[in-house]
């Protein structure tokens, strides 16, 4: 069977945007989006920032006819404050002096006609998680990338996904040289608790089936 791949303006958009998501990478995540579309319930990612890899959930979501969320407080984690590796001046707001990647991530949803698929969760994730209630079919992890943020994550959404729904985990690196070991911990937790089974590995994004 082929891999569902997204709309060529979906794509377009997906390239022009500001994120952290290779395109191989995020064409794997369109692929388990779709799948996990076809359980008729919502998809949901930690870690909007600008909407790059949301725009990929958005096209599955139409296309398979639910609802993609997507939860973020707009902040930026810590590697994307001032003065450090990741930050972008383009998207702190000049009245709060700090970083909102909240309007950023309207246009380019809004540029790519995708604003109708999604809805946007402001806030801090295990606050949003805490309150949750409905079964979801994907959970996309790629918020904050300390231990404690991504424990968190884990342990706040993962309750919420249906039996057969997809885990998938974002900035995955065995090897601490290529990268912070926080998602990987998640990922290793995930598989030994054995209510998962490894499904494809592009790059460093992860995809686990709830058994
Ligand atoms: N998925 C995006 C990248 C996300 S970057 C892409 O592919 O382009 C990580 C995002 O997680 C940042 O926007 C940051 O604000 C958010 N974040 C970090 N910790 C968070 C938390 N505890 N709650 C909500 N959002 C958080
Ligand atoms: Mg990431």
């Amino acid at each position: 069977m082929n891999r569902p791949a997204p709309e060529s303006s979906t794509r377009a958009a997906f390239e022009a945007a500001k994120g952290f998501m290779p395109l191989e990478e995020g064409l794997a995540l369109y692929a388990a989006a779709v799948e996990a579309g076809a359980l008729g319930l919502p998809l949901l990612e930690v870690g909007t920032y600008c909407g790059r890899s949301t725009l990929l959930l958005a096209d599955a979501a139409r296309r398979t006819g639910v609802t993609a969320l997507t939860v973020d407080h707009h902040r930026g984690s810590e590697e994307q404050q001032p003065g450090w590796e990741y930050h972008d001046p383009e998207v702190v707001d000049p009245v709060v002096g700090r970083m909102d990647t909240l309007p950023t991530f309207r246009r380019t949803l809004h540029a790519a006609g995708l604003e109708e698929h999604v809805v946007a969760l402001v806030g801090r994730s295990p606050q949003v998680a805490a309150v949750w209630g409905t079964p979801l079919g994907l959970v996309f992890i790629d918020g904050g990338h300390t231990e404690e943020h991504a424990t968190a994550d884990y342990e706040g959404w993962t309750p919420h996904l249906a039996p057969g729904g997809l885990l998938v985990i974002h900035d995955v690196f065995p090897d601490p040289a290529d990268g912070g070991q926080a998602p990987h911990h998640i990922h290793e937790r995930a598989l030994a608790s054995g209510e998962y089974t490894s499904g494809p590995a592009t790059g460093s994004l992860r995809v686990l089936r709830r058994g």
